[in-house]
């Protein structure tokens, strides 16, 4: 339900992001009668019995796979941990490369894979750990068998970690709304709008804080005195790799873009940091 929603606070698809993903369902045959456009993100959520071709694509004649079909959108795993292992671990060059390369054996294909990859997990196999009021019954060996079926480099891989408590029916059967999606997007889209404005010139084609490279980092992501002692901390007590320490700092740029400040303040970063909940339990 979360995931699904996500989608109506993503910026717009810009016409040349709707192009790119009508091109990849084109090529699926996948383009539905009567749109020539598809002018919407997409969402996609793969049940988790999925096959590696599956999920990134692949065949005699080499069709995109979800990933691909995701291309400006989300895709989204729920349970996680319940997909295959070599499946979960095809993901990690298109996280990092945000396109997919098939090599056959007389020809390679490449399809996009710019995603937001949302995925959802139990906090143990029964589900009930931390619930105040169900008792857990899994055993140590079966929590950590469980969560170390995602390995460090994905884990690394996924920008923010966040803990959702069981909803009460109170709380579900509320009627009174939050914030609407329109007036998130709206923040969403004027903290684009900076980075956008960020990377123009210099760095065109880049168009938001998670594309950014180690050298737009440097230019764009100083962290101050007490920033760097802060993260240092940090590095020092979880024994966090360099990737996971990268996207610490790309989060707290938008972080601070949300929050209209040029510079990335300390409290931005220990936002940022706050979302390593998973490299906090592993350690
Ligand atoms: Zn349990």
């Amino acid at each position: 339900m979360l995931a699904h929603r996500l989608s109506t606070i993503l910026p717009h698809l810009e016409f040349e992001e709707a192009l790119q993903t009508t091109k990849v369902y084109s090529v699926a045959g996948l383009v539905p009668e009567k749109h020539s456009l598809i002018c919407q993100r997409p969402f996609r959520a793969p049940h988790h019995t999925i096959s590696d071709v599956g999920l990134i694509g692949g065949g005699t004649v080499p069709k995109p796979g979800e990933i691909s079909l995701a291309h400006n959108g989300v895709l989204f795993l729920d349970e996680m941990p319940e997909f295959k292992k070599n499946v979960l671990e095809v993901l990690r060059q298109p996280l990092e490369g945000g396109a997919v390369t098939i090599t056959r054996s007389m020809t390679s294909v490449s399809y996009p894979a710019e995603i937001m990859l949302v995925a959802a997990m139990n906090p143990c196999p029964c589900g009930f750990l931390g619930d105040p009021k169900h008792d857990c019954r899994c055993t140590l060996g079966e929590i950590q068998r469980y969560r170390a079926r995602l390995s460090g480099p994905l884990l690394d891989r996924i920008d923010l970690h966040v803990e959702v408590p069981a909803v009460r029916y109170k709380d579900l059967s509320d009627t009174r709304r939050g914030e609407a999606s329109e007036a998130v997007r709206q923040r969403v889209e004027q903290a684009r709008e900076r980075q956008h404005a960020r990377f123009t010139g210099e760095f065109n084609g880049i168009r938001c804080n998670a594309q950014m490279q180690p050298k737009h980092l440097r230019a764009f992501c100083q962290v101050g005195a007490e920033g760097g002692r802060l993260l240092e901390m940090v590095v020092d007590r979880l024994g966090m790799s360099a990737r996971a320490y990268d996207r610490i700092l790309k989060v707290a740029r938008t972080i601070a873009d949300l929050d209209d400040s040029d510079a990335i303040q300390p409290v931005h970063l220990s936002e940022a940091i706050q979302y390593r909940t998973l490299d906090r339990a592993m350690h």
